[in-house]
Protein backbone atom coordinates (compact mmCIF):
# COMPACT_ATOMS: atom_id res chain seq x y z
CA UNK A 1 0.00 0.00 0.00
CA UNK A 2 1.04 3.41 -0.59
CA UNK A 3 1.79 5.91 2.06
CA UNK A 4 0.30 9.05 1.33
CA UNK A 5 2.25 12.33 2.76
CA UNK A 6 0.57 13.97 5.79
CA UNK A 7 -1.00 16.87 4.50
CA UNK A 8 0.33 20.07 6.54
CA UNK A 9 -0.83 22.59 8.14
CA UNK A 10 -0.39 26.26 7.90
CA UNK A 11 3.03 27.12 9.91
CA UNK A 12 4.29 24.00 7.64
CA UNK A 13 4.31 21.58 10.46
CA UNK A 14 2.86 17.84 8.94
CA UNK A 15 0.56 16.28 10.66
CA UNK A 16 1.60 12.90 12.50
CA UNK A 17 -0.51 10.02 11.01
CA UNK A 18 -0.45 6.55 13.10
CA UNK A 19 -0.65 3.36 11.61
CA UNK A 20 -4.53 3.60 11.47
CA UNK A 21 -4.00 7.37 10.44
CA UNK A 22 -4.36 10.06 13.15
CA UNK A 23 -7.13 12.49 12.20
CA UNK A 24 -5.54 15.84 11.20
CA UNK A 25 -5.37 18.55 13.84
CA UNK A 26 -7.67 21.68 13.42
CA UNK A 27 -7.52 25.13 14.75
CA UNK A 28 -10.42 25.03 17.54
CA UNK A 29 -12.49 27.63 17.23
CA UNK A 30 -13.98 29.55 20.46
CA UNK A 31 -17.87 29.11 20.08
CA UNK A 32 -19.88 32.19 22.30
CA UNK A 33 -23.28 32.73 23.16
CA UNK A 34 -24.55 35.83 24.33
CA UNK A 35 -28.10 35.77 25.92
CA UNK A 36 -29.50 33.98 22.82
CA UNK A 37 -33.25 33.64 22.90
CA UNK A 38 -35.45 31.43 20.72
CA UNK A 39 -39.52 31.71 20.71
CA UNK A 40 -41.55 29.86 18.49
CA UNK A 41 -45.01 31.60 19.05
CA UNK A 42 -44.44 33.15 21.86
CA UNK A 43 -42.74 30.22 23.99
CA UNK A 44 -39.01 30.22 24.63
CA UNK A 45 -37.77 27.14 23.36
CA UNK A 46 -33.99 28.61 24.71
CA UNK A 47 -34.21 31.48 26.92
CA UNK A 48 -31.50 33.82 27.40
CA UNK A 49 -28.84 31.31 27.45
CA UNK A 50 -25.09 32.70 27.92
CA UNK A 51 -22.30 30.00 27.37
CA UNK A 52 -18.62 30.45 26.17
CA UNK A 53 -16.68 27.24 24.84
CA UNK A 54 -13.15 27.25 25.35
CA UNK A 55 -11.46 25.92 21.72
CA UNK A 56 -10.91 22.41 21.64
CA UNK A 57 -13.40 21.52 24.51
CA UNK A 58 -15.86 19.51 24.11
CA UNK A 59 -19.52 20.62 25.37
CA UNK A 60 -22.16 18.47 25.96
CA UNK A 61 -25.30 20.06 25.90
CA UNK A 62 -27.55 17.81 28.08
CA UNK A 63 -31.61 17.73 29.32
CA UNK A 64 -34.79 15.81 28.95
CA UNK A 65 -36.28 16.31 25.96
CA UNK A 66 -38.43 19.64 24.76
CA UNK A 67 -35.20 21.64 27.05
CA UNK A 68 -34.24 23.24 23.90
CA UNK A 69 -30.68 21.75 22.92
CA UNK A 70 -31.31 21.15 19.32
CA UNK A 71 -32.52 24.34 18.88
CA UNK A 72 -29.72 26.05 20.52
CA UNK A 73 -27.12 23.69 18.25
CA UNK A 74 -29.02 24.62 15.25
CA UNK A 75 -28.64 28.96 16.20
CA UNK A 76 -24.74 27.77 16.36
CA UNK A 77 -24.68 25.93 12.78
CA UNK A 78 -26.59 28.67 11.34
CA UNK A 79 -29.76 27.05 10.24
CA UNK A 80 -32.17 29.05 12.36
CA UNK A 81 -31.64 32.45 13.67
CA UNK A 82 -32.11 33.69 17.60
CA UNK A 83 -34.83 36.04 18.21
CA UNK A 84 -32.74 37.73 20.23
CA UNK A 85 -28.86 37.66 21.78
CA UNK A 86 -25.73 37.12 19.88
CA UNK A 87 -23.80 34.18 18.90
CA UNK A 88 -19.77 34.57 18.46
CA UNK A 89 -17.12 32.54 16.75
CA UNK A 90 -14.06 33.67 17.33
CA UNK A 91 -14.04 37.47 17.50
CA UNK A 92 -16.65 37.05 14.50
CA UNK A 93 -20.63 37.98 15.36
CA UNK A 94 -22.23 34.95 13.01
CA UNK A 95 -25.77 35.81 14.29
CA UNK A 96 -27.07 38.93 16.02
CA UNK A 97 -29.68 41.61 15.54
CA UNK A 98 -28.36 43.04 12.10
CA UNK A 99 -25.70 39.83 11.50
CA UNK A 100 -26.38 36.65 10.23
CA UNK A 101 -23.59 34.94 8.68
CA UNK A 102 -25.31 31.35 6.42
CA UNK A 103 -24.25 28.17 7.57
CA UNK A 104 -21.90 27.18 4.76
CA UNK A 105 -19.83 30.21 5.29
CA UNK A 106 -19.18 29.49 9.04
CA UNK A 107 -16.90 26.70 9.15
CA UNK A 108 -18.24 24.47 11.47
CA UNK A 109 -19.07 20.42 10.81
CA UNK A 110 -22.59 19.00 11.10
CA UNK A 111 -23.21 15.12 12.51
CA UNK A 112 -26.70 15.04 13.29
CA UNK A 113 -29.28 12.39 14.29
CA UNK A 114 -29.95 11.18 10.81
CA UNK A 115 -26.30 10.82 9.10
CA UNK A 116 -28.08 9.99 5.94
CA UNK A 117 -25.20 9.59 3.23
CA UNK A 118 -25.77 10.20 -0.20
CA UNK A 119 -26.68 6.85 -1.78
CA UNK A 120 -25.25 7.72 -5.28
CA UNK A 121 -22.16 9.22 -4.42
CA UNK A 122 -18.98 6.11 -3.41
CA UNK A 123 -18.08 6.33 0.31
CA UNK A 124 -14.79 8.05 -0.70
CA UNK A 125 -16.77 10.95 -2.27
CA UNK A 126 -19.40 10.98 0.23
CA UNK A 127 -16.62 12.07 2.53
CA UNK A 128 -14.98 14.10 0.36
CA UNK A 129 -18.22 16.12 -0.15
CA UNK A 130 -17.34 19.00 2.26
CA UNK A 131 -14.10 19.76 0.52
CA UNK A 132 -15.34 20.94 -2.58
CA UNK A 133 -13.19 24.09 -2.08
CA UNK A 134 -9.80 21.79 -2.68
CA UNK A 135 -8.61 20.22 -6.40
CA UNK A 136 -10.20 16.72 -6.80
CA UNK A 137 -6.81 14.72 -6.12
CA UNK A 138 -6.36 16.59 -3.15
CA UNK A 139 -9.88 16.13 -1.79
CA UNK A 140 -9.48 12.32 -2.24
CA UNK A 141 -6.40 12.14 -0.62
CA UNK A 142 -7.49 13.55 2.53
CA UNK A 143 -10.57 12.11 2.78
CA UNK A 144 -8.91 8.76 2.11
CA UNK A 145 -7.04 9.51 4.89
CA UNK A 146 -9.72 10.05 6.83
CA UNK A 147 -11.71 6.99 5.96
CA UNK A 148 -8.42 5.25 7.06
CA UNK A 149 -8.39 7.03 10.81
CA UNK A 150 -11.78 5.87 11.28
CA UNK A 151 -10.54 1.89 9.92
CA UNK A 152 -13.21 1.99 6.23
CA UNK A 153 -10.47 2.94 3.46
CA UNK A 154 -11.20 -0.46 2.14
CA UNK A 155 -15.14 0.64 1.53
CA UNK A 156 -13.86 3.53 -0.41
CA UNK A 157 -15.37 2.66 -3.81
CA UNK A 158 -18.27 1.45 -2.43
CA UNK A 159 -21.35 2.34 -2.16
CA UNK A 160 -23.22 3.37 1.21
CA UNK A 161 -25.54 0.38 1.01
CA UNK A 162 -23.20 -1.99 1.72
CA UNK A 163 -22.17 -0.36 5.14
CA UNK A 164 -24.00 -1.46 8.54
CA UNK A 165 -25.42 1.24 10.65
CA UNK A 166 -22.22 1.78 12.89
CA UNK A 167 -20.36 1.99 9.77
CA UNK A 168 -22.19 4.67 8.17
CA UNK A 169 -21.97 6.15 11.37
CA UNK A 170 -18.34 5.80 11.51
CA UNK A 171 -18.00 7.06 7.41
CA UNK A 172 -20.25 10.29 9.15
CA UNK A 173 -17.84 10.90 11.66
CA UNK A 174 -15.17 11.27 8.73
CA UNK A 175 -17.07 13.27 7.25
CA UNK A 176 -17.50 15.62 9.40
CA UNK A 177 -13.79 16.08 10.58
CA UNK A 178 -12.33 15.94 7.12
CA UNK A 179 -13.22 20.08 6.26
CA UNK A 180 -11.35 20.04 9.79
CA UNK A 181 -13.96 22.56 11.09
CA UNK A 182 -12.74 25.07 13.93
CA UNK A 183 -16.35 23.54 15.55
CA UNK A 184 -17.90 20.37 15.26
CA UNK A 185 -21.83 19.95 16.46
CA UNK A 186 -23.45 16.78 17.03
CA UNK A 187 -26.83 16.12 17.61
CA UNK A 188 -27.84 12.84 18.95
CA UNK A 189 -25.19 10.94 16.85
CA UNK A 190 -25.00 7.49 18.75
CA UNK A 191 -28.90 7.49 19.42
CA UNK A 192 -29.34 5.12 16.45
CA UNK A 193 -27.15 2.51 17.82
CA UNK A 194 -27.77 -0.36 19.67
CA UNK A 195 -26.05 -0.48 23.10
CA UNK A 196 -22.94 -1.98 22.18
CA UNK A 197 -22.07 -0.38 18.85
CA UNK A 198 -22.99 2.94 20.30
CA UNK A 199 -20.14 2.62 22.79
CA UNK A 200 -17.72 1.38 20.38
CA UNK A 201 -18.16 4.16 18.32
CA UNK A 202 -18.51 6.89 20.99
CA UNK A 203 -14.86 5.92 22.40
CA UNK A 204 -13.98 6.34 18.92
CA UNK A 205 -15.27 9.52 18.10
CA UNK A 206 -13.30 10.40 21.27
CA UNK A 207 -10.75 9.65 20.15
CA UNK A 208 -11.07 11.26 16.95
CA UNK A 209 -11.94 14.54 18.70
CA UNK A 210 -9.03 14.73 20.66
CA UNK A 211 -7.10 14.24 17.95
CA UNK A 212 -8.37 16.73 15.76
CA UNK A 213 -8.87 19.12 18.70
CA UNK A 214 -12.07 20.82 17.01
CA UNK A 215 -14.44 22.12 19.24
CA UNK A 216 -17.22 19.99 20.30
CA UNK A 217 -20.96 20.74 20.63
CA UNK A 218 -23.03 17.55 21.48
CA UNK A 219 -25.93 17.31 22.39
CA UNK A 220 -27.78 14.19 24.51
CA UNK A 221 -30.03 13.32 26.66
CA UNK A 222 -28.27 10.93 28.01
CA UNK A 223 -26.42 11.55 31.06
CA UNK A 224 -23.90 8.67 30.83
CA UNK A 225 -23.23 9.78 27.60
CA UNK A 226 -22.61 13.22 28.50
CA UNK A 227 -20.55 12.40 31.25
CA UNK A 228 -18.50 10.09 29.02
CA UNK A 229 -17.82 12.58 26.58
CA UNK A 230 -17.62 15.90 27.95
CA UNK A 231 -15.52 18.07 29.55
CA UNK A 232 -17.45 19.88 30.50
CA UNK A 233 -21.73 19.89 30.55
CA UNK A 234 -24.30 22.01 29.97
CA UNK A 235 -27.04 21.20 31.86
CA UNK A 236 -30.58 22.82 30.35
CA UNK A 237 -34.62 22.78 31.40
CA UNK A 238 -37.39 24.36 29.52
CA UNK A 239 -35.12 26.51 27.08
CA UNK A 240 -32.19 27.95 30.12
CA UNK A 241 -28.91 26.99 31.38
CA UNK A 242 -28.80 25.26 34.86
CA UNK A 243 -26.17 24.22 35.62
CA UNK A 244 -22.43 24.38 33.66
CA UNK A 245 -19.49 22.64 35.01
CA UNK A 246 -17.11 19.32 34.35
CA UNK A 247 -19.38 15.89 34.97
CA UNK A 248 -17.77 15.13 38.50
CA UNK A 249 -19.15 18.88 39.32
CA UNK A 250 -22.71 18.42 38.49
CA UNK A 251 -23.05 14.21 39.95
CA UNK A 252 -21.27 15.26 42.76
CA UNK A 253 -22.88 18.93 43.58
CA UNK A 254 -26.02 19.21 41.83
CA UNK A 255 -27.91 22.80 41.89
CA UNK A 256 -31.15 21.18 42.64
CA UNK A 257 -33.23 18.15 43.49
CA UNK A 258 -33.83 17.74 39.95
CA UNK A 259 -30.71 18.06 38.93
CA UNK A 260 -29.33 15.35 41.02
CA UNK A 261 -32.11 12.99 39.87
CA UNK A 262 -31.08 13.53 36.26
CA UNK A 263 -27.65 11.99 36.79
CA UNK A 264 -28.48 8.86 38.82
CA UNK A 265 -31.20 7.36 41.17
CA UNK A 266 -32.10 8.20 44.69
CA UNK A 267 -33.75 6.83 47.95
CA UNK A 268 -35.20 9.96 49.22
CA UNK A 269 -36.07 11.40 52.29
CA UNK A 270 -38.26 14.63 53.83
CA UNK A 271 -36.63 14.83 57.56
CA UNK A 272 -36.50 17.66 60.00
CA UNK A 273 -33.66 19.06 61.86
CA UNK A 274 -33.32 18.24 65.02
CA UNK A 275 -30.25 18.26 67.70
CA UNK A 276 -28.72 19.04 64.37
CA UNK A 277 -29.05 15.62 62.82
CA UNK A 278 -31.20 14.65 60.29
CA UNK A 279 -32.54 11.56 61.08
CA UNK A 280 -33.36 9.22 58.42
CA UNK A 281 -34.67 5.40 58.45
CA UNK A 282 -31.13 4.51 57.13
CA UNK A 283 -29.64 6.79 59.92
CA UNK A 284 -28.50 10.02 61.06
CA UNK A 285 -26.62 12.70 59.30
CA UNK A 286 -24.65 16.10 60.41
CA UNK A 287 -27.28 18.95 59.02
CA UNK A 288 -24.76 20.96 56.87
CA UNK A 289 -24.19 24.81 57.63
CA UNK A 290 -27.30 26.64 57.05
CA UNK A 291 -29.90 24.14 57.50
CA UNK A 292 -30.99 25.62 61.42
CA UNK A 293 -33.02 23.75 64.22
CA UNK A 294 -36.48 22.56 63.26
CA UNK A 295 -36.09 23.43 59.37
CA UNK A 296 -37.04 21.10 56.59
CA UNK A 297 -34.78 19.09 54.84
CA UNK A 298 -34.37 16.55 52.12
CA UNK A 299 -31.81 13.78 52.27
CA UNK A 300 -31.24 11.85 48.82
CA UNK A 301 -28.78 8.68 49.24
CA UNK A 302 -27.94 6.53 45.97
CA UNK A 303 -28.77 2.98 45.71
CA UNK A 304 -24.72 2.23 45.45
CA UNK A 305 -23.87 4.82 48.38
CA UNK A 306 -25.64 1.67 50.55
CA UNK A 307 -23.18 -1.09 51.33
CA UNK A 308 -23.20 -4.16 53.88
CA UNK A 309 -21.81 -2.37 57.17
CA UNK A 310 -18.67 -4.38 58.86
CA UNK A 311 -18.68 -5.36 62.61
CA UNK A 312 -17.57 -2.13 63.64
CA UNK A 313 -19.19 0.39 61.09
CA UNK A 314 -20.66 3.06 62.78
CA UNK A 315 -23.91 4.84 61.50
CA UNK A 316 -25.42 1.16 60.67
CA UNK A 317 -28.98 0.50 60.44
CA UNK A 318 -30.40 -3.06 60.12
CA UNK A 319 -32.98 -4.47 56.94
CA UNK A 320 -34.91 -7.06 55.73
CA UNK A 321 -34.12 -8.06 52.65
CA UNK A 322 -37.00 -8.41 50.28
CA UNK A 323 -35.67 -9.26 47.36
CA UNK A 324 -32.43 -9.98 45.45
CA UNK A 325 -31.26 -9.30 41.75
CA UNK A 326 -28.18 -9.63 40.08
CA UNK A 327 -27.00 -7.88 37.34
CA UNK A 328 -23.25 -8.41 36.51
CA UNK A 329 -21.23 -5.84 37.91
CA UNK A 330 -23.74 -4.81 40.81
CA UNK A 331 -26.32 -6.51 42.89
CA UNK A 332 -28.95 -4.91 43.38
CA UNK A 333 -30.73 -5.81 47.33
CA UNK A 334 -34.37 -4.36 48.08
CA UNK A 335 -34.67 -3.60 51.47
CA UNK A 336 -37.37 -2.99 54.13
CA UNK A 337 -36.61 -0.85 57.07
CA UNK A 338 -38.97 -1.22 60.75
CA UNK A 339 -41.44 1.62 61.20
CA UNK A 340 -41.21 2.63 57.58
CA UNK A 341 -43.23 1.99 54.69
CA UNK A 342 -41.56 2.35 51.42
CA UNK A 343 -38.91 -0.14 49.96
CA UNK A 344 -35.02 0.91 50.04
CA UNK A 345 -32.89 0.05 47.54
CA UNK A 346 -29.20 -0.62 47.50
CA UNK A 347 -26.77 -1.19 45.16
CA UNK A 348 -23.87 -3.33 46.32
CA UNK A 349 -20.75 -4.14 44.21
CA UNK A 350 -19.93 -7.01 42.54
CA UNK A 351 -21.99 -10.39 43.19
CA UNK A 352 -22.42 -9.42 46.75
CA UNK A 353 -23.63 -12.13 49.49
CA UNK A 354 -26.90 -11.41 50.60
CA UNK A 355 -30.34 -13.41 50.31
CA UNK A 356 -33.81 -12.62 49.89
CA UNK A 357 -35.44 -13.12 53.76
CA UNK A 358 -32.00 -12.01 55.51
CA UNK A 359 -31.58 -9.21 58.41
CA UNK A 360 -28.45 -7.48 57.19
CA UNK A 361 -26.82 -4.50 58.66
CA UNK A 362 -26.00 -1.89 56.18
CA UNK A 363 -24.71 1.82 56.25
CA UNK A 364 -24.50 4.81 53.89
CA UNK A 365 -21.20 5.43 52.29
CA UNK A 366 -21.30 9.80 52.45
CA UNK A 367 -19.95 10.41 48.89
CA UNK A 368 -23.09 9.50 47.62
CA UNK A 369 -25.40 11.09 50.27
CA UNK A 370 -26.99 14.41 49.30
CA UNK A 371 -28.81 17.06 51.19
CA UNK A 372 -30.97 20.14 50.27
CA UNK A 373 -33.07 22.14 52.13
CA UNK A 374 -37.19 22.41 52.17
CA UNK A 375 -39.47 20.00 51.74
CA UNK A 376 -40.88 18.64 48.90
CA UNK A 377 -43.37 15.61 47.92
CA UNK A 378 -41.39 13.06 46.93
P1 LIG B 1 -34.59 19.14 22.58
O1 LIG B 1 -33.54 19.12 21.53
O2 LIG B 1 -34.02 19.47 23.94
O3 LIG B 1 -35.40 17.87 22.62
P2 LIG B 1 -35.83 21.19 20.96
O4 LIG B 1 -34.80 22.25 20.88
O5 LIG B 1 -35.96 20.28 19.79
O6 LIG B 1 -35.61 20.33 22.28
O7 LIG B 1 -37.25 21.85 21.23
C1 LIG B 1 -37.48 22.76 22.28
C2 LIG B 1 -38.90 23.26 22.20
O8 LIG B 1 -39.06 24.08 21.04
C3 LIG B 1 -39.93 22.16 22.10
O9 LIG B 1 -41.04 22.52 22.86
C4 LIG B 1 -40.27 22.14 20.63
O10 LIG B 1 -41.58 21.70 20.43
C5 LIG B 1 -40.10 23.60 20.23
N1 LIG B 1 -39.71 23.76 18.83
C6 LIG B 1 -38.52 23.40 18.29
N2 LIG B 1 -38.50 23.69 16.97
C7 LIG B 1 -39.70 24.26 16.67
C8 LIG B 1 -40.30 24.80 15.47
N3 LIG B 1 -39.62 24.81 14.30
N4 LIG B 1 -41.54 25.28 15.56
C9 LIG B 1 -42.23 25.30 16.73
N5 LIG B 1 -41.73 24.81 17.88
C10 LIG B 1 -40.48 24.30 17.86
Amino acid sequence: MTMVDPPTRPGGAKVPWGPRGTAAATFAGRLAFEHVSRSFNETAAVNDISLELEPGETLCLLGPSGCGKTTLLRLAAGVDRPTSGRVILDDEEIAGPNTFVPAERRGVGLMFQDFALFPHLTILQNVAFGLRKLDRATAHEEALLALKRVGLERYADDYPDVLSGGEQQRVALARAIVPRPAVLLMDEPFSGLDQRLRDEIRAETLAVLRETRATCMLVTHDPQEAMWLADRIALMREGKLVQLGAPDELYNHPVDIEAARFFSDFNEFDVTVENKQLKTPIGSFAAPKGHSEGASAHVMVRPQGIALAGARTKNAFEAYVSGVRFVGESTYAFLAVEGYDQQITARLAGAAKVAHGEIRKFSVLPEHLLIFSGKISI
